[in-house]
């Protein structure tokens, strides 16, 4: 496995054996099960794969959040070779952005609610990152995982805005036994914000039993999911939302689908969480 910080090297890597298929995994490290499970899947559909592995500053916008990021790319490189990935960019921040960089790439209508209004530019610097790795990179495909749901929605209007040539993979959420979907941020939580943090999946189920008995309202599905945020006292809520899958506008009245989301801080650690019902799911 090619491990480098070189972009030089990682385009001469992707050249050499131009009609080989590769699949791209971008992350920003600290791996986990969920990370894992995308790169097993670009492992079974492509000749080639190719992982990130670049904690993004400029899709920071609280410092501190930057500052506590978990970092351990040594032990990240020794799971990635152990799945038999071919190829580790782990750039440093001068290598993504260069002296004088100045060119950024905005979405715009799909990243103003959720995280976007919660998160001032954090799509902004997604966007950008991401549209550097697929030009780094030039991936046959690109996988993602419907953890981050809106990133995954960001990402698919860019690729077909800009006519990237490639296919966007998206892979479902991997959660541990308890529920709580598997996340960097999941290591700096301390043992009683860890029993705490159930309660994302635990509301996001809440409102799924209402919309198995046949409630369809989007006030009901979120004041469902709130009175189980409500009930934990180390839980304080950054939004809930029960929204359109596909154009992610919070739902007034009732809806055939739903895309119910939420962004919740448990002591100083933000969490988010996600569940589709309806006809968009699965
Ligand atoms: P990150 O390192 O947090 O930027 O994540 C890199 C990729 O892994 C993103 O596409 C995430 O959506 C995906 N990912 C992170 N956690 C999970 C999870 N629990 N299940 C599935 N995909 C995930």
């Amino acid at each position: 496995m090619l491990t480098t910080p070189a972009l030089d090297d990682v385009r001469a890597a992707r050249l050499e054996h131009p009609g080989l298929t590769w699949g791209l995994v971008p992350t920003m490290g600290a791996l986990h099960d969920g990370h894992l499970a995308l790169v097993r899947r670009a492992r079974t559909e492509n000749d080639r794969v190719g992982v990130s592995i670049f904690v993004n500053p400029i899709q920071f916008n609280r410092r501190e959040d930057l500052a506590a990021y978990p970092r351990q790319v040594a032990r990240d490189c020794e799971l990635l070779a152990a799945e038999g990935v071919d190829l580790v960019w782990t750039p440093a921040e001068e290598d993504v952005y260069p002296p004088g960089f100045q060119t950024y790439v905005t979405v715009e209508e799909i990243t103003r609610p959720l995280e976007g209004a919660a998160r001032p530019g954090h799509f902004r610097g997604v966007a950008t990152v991401v549209a550097k790795l697929f030009n780094v990179f030039q991936p046959t495909r690109a996988y993602f995982g419907q953890k981050d749901a809106q990133q995954v929605a960001v990402i698919r209007q860019m690729v077909r805005d800009l006519a990237f040539p490639l296919e966007v993979v998206v892979c479902p959420i991997v959660r541990e036994a308890d529920g709580l979907a598997m996340s960097s941020r999941n290591a700096l939580l301390g043992p009683d914000e860890r029993r705490a943090a159930t309660v994302l999946v635990r509301a996001l189920r809440a409102a799924e039993a209402e919309w198995a008995r046949g409630q369809r309202a989007g006030e009901h599905l979120r004041a469902a999911m709130r009175a189980v945020l409500d009930a934990e006292p180390l839980a304080r809520v950054d939004y809930v939302s029960a929204a359109d899958p596909l154009t992610l506008r919070e739902i007034d009245g009732e809806a055939s689908s739903a895309l119910l989301s939420l962004a919740v801080f448990i002591g100083g650690v933000r969490l988010i969480d996600n569940l589709v019902l309806g006809p968009a799911a699965g």
